[in-house]
């Protein structure tokens, strides 16, 4: 029903068109073109429509030789080839084609972008920047652009991988600041792995400049700052990250914990830290942040202090991790506490999970509800599967 409705849809607006170029076209021409296409061409068609691209791609190739001069069936013909993972008899035909001296300039381009593409297919990333870098500034820069910027990423080539989003960004008028930060900090660390203290200084600003929200880029200049015997200037890169997004403070706990008891030079007192992170874990309750806040206030204010933690921190949002912290530092919690919680999770546990499409469900089915398929539920429960994600 749904599916009539949509088509419906789609055809009402091509009713019109097909109305308003029949006024302007004289359709004895279109027809008497129609019978003019070999009837192979229908046949080769046909089969790509029916998906049987092996008989179709024979069926062009008979074609493809009687019409070598046919720009859109060599075309035609060698995107299947790649389609079908022939990358090599694509780039042959490919390359063939932009040695013809007919072929125009849309054209040549059309040709060099598919090129780019049989390259990209079959790894040769080098070959495929050239041809996709010989298409900036053409028409087709548009297309270009993305598949240069995925080259540039899985090559880690990261000061050109920013030069093309951003001209990406120019032409498609989409900001991409999150991927540019990043690229930025990929460039930061590397220096800083190699003790380019003046690169990371200059890349951490630049991250920042392209996305000021970039926790990463604090992150490092955090380190760099502590690396350089400054722990006061590494503590309060690292605060900007509570207002950066306090969804990555567990993060950064960690590294203020440490460098706070560490005592470095400058480093605030242990109490004044006790009660940052205090207030981390309830921005962000998690277990990273808790073994962060546990450490320091342990040291800050003794054991009693630590475990009446440990004991909120479970009562407050109750998890396995957490729970597991509070045995480990000899407190057994109370059963209370723990019965919700153990409830919970092996009500999650207890499902079964289909093998096809990992779909998750309280009863044992035959046929999968959301896939469809037969005999994919195991008659285990998911913790006897091995399987806790
Ligand atoms: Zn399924």
């Amino acid at each position: 029903m749904l599916e009539i409705e949509f088509w419906w849809l789609v055809a009402l607006p091509v009713f019109f068109g097909l109305g308003w170029a029949a006024a302007r076209i004289d359709i004895r021409q279109v027809i008497r073109e129609a019978r003019n296409l070999p009837s192979a061409y229908f046949r080769a068609l046909n089969l790509l429509v029916s998906e049987d691209t092996e008989r179709a791609t024979d069926v062009l190739v008979d074609m493809a030789r009687a019409e070598r001069g046919n720009t859109e069936l060599q075309l035609a013909l060698a995107g299947l080839f790649r389609r079908k993972g022939e990358t090599d008899r694509a780039i042959r035909i490919h390359q063939s084609l932009l040695q013809e001296a007919t072929l125009d300039s849309a054209d040549r381009q059309r040709v060099t972008f598919e090129l780019a593409l049989d390259f990209l297919g079959a790894g040769l990333l080098d070959r495929a920047e050239t041809h996709l870098t010989a298409l900036l500034d053409t028409p087709l820069e548009a297309r270009a652009l993305p598949k240069l910027l995925s080259l540039y990423s899985a090559e880690k080539e990261w000061a050109q991988a920013i030069e093309t989003a951003r001209r990406l960004e120019q032409a498609s008028g989409h900001p991409r600041p999150h991927e540019i930060a990043q690229y930025w900090c990929e460039i930061a660390q590397q220096a800083f792995n190699h003790s380019q203290d003046a690169v990371v200084v200059e890349a951490v600003e630049a991250a920042l400049a392209a996305h000021y929200k970039c926790t990463r880029a604090n992150l490092i200049a955090g380190r760099l700052a502590l690396r350089q015997g400054d722990a006061d200037a590494a503590l309060a890169r690292w605060q900007r990250i509570e207002s950066q997004n306090a969804e990555d403070l567990p993060l950064v706990a960690g590294l203020i914990a440490d460098a706070v008891l560490d005592g470095g030079a400058g480093a605030m007192d242990q109490s004044t830290a006790a009660n940052l992170l205090r207030g981390y874990w309830q921005q962000c309750p998690t277990v990273d942040v808790l073994d962060a806040t546990f450490k320091v206030v342990t040291r800050a204010e003794g054991e009693a202090a630590a475990s009446a933690l440990l004991a909120d921190a479970v009562r407050q949002k109750p998890s396995l991790l957490a729970l597991s912290r509070q045995l480990e530092h000899g407190n057994a919690g109370d059963v209370a506490t723990l019965r919700p919680l153990l409830g919970q999770h092996t009500r999650r546990l207890s499902q079964y999970r289909c093998t096809a499409c990992g779909f998750r469900a309280r009863a044992h089915y035959w046929q999968c509800p959301a896939c469809s398929a037969w005999e994919t539920y195991p008659a285990r429960r998911v913790e006897e599967l091995n399987i806790y994600d």
